[in-house]
């Protein structure tokens, strides 16, 4: 039958984030634990109605690289979207918790986001436009899974100021308002695969306030709502320098505001995996030359997941057959 909010009993709160809240919920008829998503949305009741079609795609997707959905319904004014619960979270609280992610496991990271594009496009044509750290999520059984995919164009227009898919992971073409393409989440993977072999973001977030350290600021910071919104007036743009702090490019001086910063993307040379001569053989050269073509600045230079999944880093990591079992049990 369909999913109901009276069989569901909040066990815990997962996290927070731009559109609302994920809970830890039990379904009561079947006992099976669950990840809810409370999404917040501005719409008409004939739009509310499309979403949910939209997101019933989702009951469809059947890969091991995706995260399962059981379903959606209306909860005035909000939207609530039921997924499989992946009990070792999003990448993002692992490697804070952690700190730098082996480099094996990085592979595995990026071979199974690999796969989950590939799957999203070639069954579903569906481009995810949100990969991050915490859009891929680990089970103990060391399952690494895609989740929070954009199935409805029509969530996504309704999420109004919540700036759902507009953030630092951002593709120098999206930034510039270029058209969404399976090649913009090649390069957020990219961004990501370097935050988790480091342990922080490439780009990180100054701390004017503080004393120096090159710890990223939380995650929300990094988010750029005014983005979507028309040029920004000098007292608004003021306003937003000092919400988001300063931000310097990785070894610069710089600082910058955020929005300085996506600029900086679209101008600069990308980062790299091996940013330094004090990084040298820190990882395997086949790892830099995959994590190099992610960051290919021109879009039409940039390689599809088919292609990417064929990089010798790649082969040898599943060769390698890195025991990602073990390895979650121990995070
Ligand atoms: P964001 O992805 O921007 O952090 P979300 O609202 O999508 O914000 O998710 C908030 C947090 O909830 C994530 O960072 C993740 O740790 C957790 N989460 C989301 N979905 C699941 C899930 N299916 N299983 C376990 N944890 C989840
Ligand atoms: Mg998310």
């Amino acid at each position: 039958g369909p999913l109901k909010q009276e069989d569901l009993r909040n066990l815990a709160e997962l996290g927070q984030g731009n559109g609302g809240s994920v809970m830890k919920v039990e379904h009561i008829p079947t006992g099976i634990i669950m990840a809810k998503k409370i999404v917040l949305i501005d719409a008409k009741p004939s739009v509310r109605k499309q979403i949910l079609r939209e997101i019933h795609i989702t009951h469809s997707c059947n890969s091991p690289f995706i995260v399962s959905s059981f379903g959606a319904y209306i909860l005035d004014p909000n939207i609530c979207i039921c997924m499989e619960f992946m009990d070792k979270g999003s990448f993002d609280g692992i490697y804070k918790r952690i700190g730098a992610i082996p480099i094996d496991v990085v592979g595995m990271v990026a071979a199974s986001v690999l796969e989950g594009l590939l799957y999203l496009y070639d069954v579903h044509k569906i481009i995810h436009r949100d990969i991050k750290p915490s859009n891929i999520l680990l089970n103990s059984e060391g399952e690494i899974k895609l989740c929070d995919f954009g199935v409805s164009g029509e969530l996504i227009n309704s999420i109004a100021n919540t700036f759902v898919g507009t953030s630092v992971y951002m593709s120098p073409e999206r930034i510039q308002g270029a058209e969404y393409t399976v090649e913009s989440d090649i390069w957020s993977l990219g961004i990501t695969l370097i935050e988790l072999a480091h342990g922080r973001f490439p780009f990180y977030i100054d701390d004017t306030d503080d004393e120096p350290s090159a710890q990223p600021n939380h995650d929300r910071e990094r988010d750029i709502p005014d983005l979507l919104a028309p040029p920004l007036s000098p007292a608004s743009r003021r306003r937003n320098r000092r919400r988001s702090k300063g931000v310097s490019l990785q070894g610069g001086s710089t600082e910058l505001s955020i929005l300085e910063l996506l600029q900086q993307i679209v101008r600069e040379p990308p980062p790299r995996l091996t940013s330094s001569e004090r990084e040298e053989g820190k990882f395997p050269k086949t790892a830099d030359d995959f994590v190099d073509a992610c960051l290919i600045k021109e879009q039409q230079n940039r390689k599809p997941p088919a292609e990417l999944l064929r990089y010798a880093w790649i082969e040898k990591t599943l060769d390698a057959r890195v025991d990602m079992k073990m390895w979650a049990g121990s995070v």
